[in-house]
């Protein structure tokens, strides 16, 4: 017998042009916005559009545009305070997986108090965990990776400790995730490979995962699917409507599975490596996640060979041992092609030799439940080859 849960706390508004939907979603939902955004909104027509919107519905709107790349713990509490000094009755995110995060944590602490990172998942010490609910919170992703538009999660970075943790709730699920693709034209190549990474990353250790449900493996391979039919097209040629809209619903249905049926050892890798060195969290898992493969076969060899044939169906017809040992050098392949031939590489992100050790303590002690999802479980010593051949 199986049991399960399926969990879509989420309205959804997706497809091209939906964007147009904004205003009357915020005036359902409260009378005075406060908008953060990536730096780059504001040198497109979408922040006229989306103030236009909401002013045109009535809203007031207050605007906070300080977001960088792995989000930080300080700047997100200069946010909640604006955010409580204007009170805002209601948080809206435009921009990737950085802005949304620290939108999604404004909404948070701005009603339950206190200071962004106690409400972090940290182990073996002292976390707050959100009882007040939360300011409503709409979420419109621009970049196609990390899904966080449908996840009860918040990555934040803690830059005074080069540490990046997760706050992670049921009250974290926004309350309404506007996905248009149109958005998301404009991402560069390079961008658009690294995130798409991140969003396949999901999708496949996801599926991988111990913990998989038959919901979460359904919705895993349909991102694979998508993802491998798509993302080559997005890097070369931005503006194709049709590769975009399946990217950005490969990104969300990945979202949707680690939602359900969490990641495993690329991002317990991948993570920590970002909080030592600010490495792009798509670049992060990137530069490990093939050695990862390679060292986990023969172990789950089964689902390996359902995502091979899922990536490149004309393997189709080959026995199960052939189809999971093509796996690495399919992936290989394409993010060789997606990436222009430029390797991603810790020690290119600046990791140091003498840092593999930390890099590896704060794998198994912070990141054990990715590793117990593995379907090899690592020790010390794995670990530590696994970031020795990502270097
Ligand atoms: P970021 O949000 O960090 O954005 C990276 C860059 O993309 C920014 O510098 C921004 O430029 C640029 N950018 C974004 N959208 C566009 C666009 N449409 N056109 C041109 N440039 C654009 O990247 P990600 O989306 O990959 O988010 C990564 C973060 O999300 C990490 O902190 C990661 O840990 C987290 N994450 C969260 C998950 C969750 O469930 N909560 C799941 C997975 C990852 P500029 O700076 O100029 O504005
Ligand atoms: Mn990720």
């Amino acid at each position: 017998m199986f049991e399960y849960l399926i969990n879509l706390p989420t309205k959804v508004l997706f497809g091209f042009g939906k964007l147009a939907l904004l205003g009357e979603e915020a005036k359902k939902l409260g009378s005075k916005a406060l908008l953060m955004y990536d730096p780059f909104v504001s040198n497109y027509p979408v922040l006229n559009t989306v103030q236009g919107l909401l002013l045109e519905n009535g809203l007031e709107v207050v605007c906070f545009d300080d977001v960088s790349p792995n989000p930080r713990h300080s700047v997100i509490d200069a946010a909640v305070q604006l955010c409580n000094f204007e009170n805002c009755d209601l948080v809206i995110a435009v921009g990737g997986g950085s802005a949304i995060d620290s939108a999604k944590a404004v909404a948070i602490v701005a009603v339950n108090g206190g200071n962004t990172w106690d409400y972090t998942e940290r182990e073996n010490e002292y976390v707050v965990r959100p009882t007040k609910g939360k300011i409503p919170i709409i979420t419109i992703p621009t970049t196609a990776g990390t899904g966080t538009e449908v996840t009860p999660y918040a990555v934040i970075n803690n830059t005074d400790i080069h540490f990046k943790a997760t706050i992670i709730s049921e009250i974290c699920f926004p309350t309404v995730s506007i996905v248009d693709p149109s958005l998301m034209l404009t991402m560069p190549p390079h961008l658009t490979a690294l995130t798409g990474i991140d969003a396949f990353a999901h999708a496949f250790e996801s599926y991988i995962n111990r913990n998989s449900t038959p919901f979460s493996s359904m919705v895993s391979l349909e991102a694979i699917r998508l993802y491998a039919q798509s993302i080559e097209t997005c890097v070369n040629n931005p503006t194709d409507r049709h590769a975009r809209e399946n990217m950005a619903l490969a990104s969300t249905l990945g979202g949707l599975a680690i939602a359900h049926s969490s990641t495993t050892l690329p991002h317990a890798i991948g993570q920590p490596l970002s909080g030592l060195t600010d490495a792009p969290h798509g670049g992060s898992i990137a530069a490990c996640i093939q050695q990862i493969i390679r060292w986990t076969l023969p172990q789950g060899k089964e689902k390996f060979a359902k995502v091979a044939e899922t990536m490149k169906p004309s393997i189709q017809s080959l026995t199960t041992d052939e189809k999971a040992n093509l796996l690495p050098s399919i992936i290989d392949e394409l993010f060789g092609r997606i990436l222009h031939g430029e390797k991603e590489t810790m020690s290119g992100y600046g990791l140091k030799d003498d840092e593999i050790d930390r890099l590896a303590d704060t794998v198994l002690s912070c990141y054990i439940m990715d590793c117990k999802g593995h379907p090899k479980m690592p020790d010390r010593k794995d670990i530590v080859n696994i970031i020795r051949g990502s270097m």
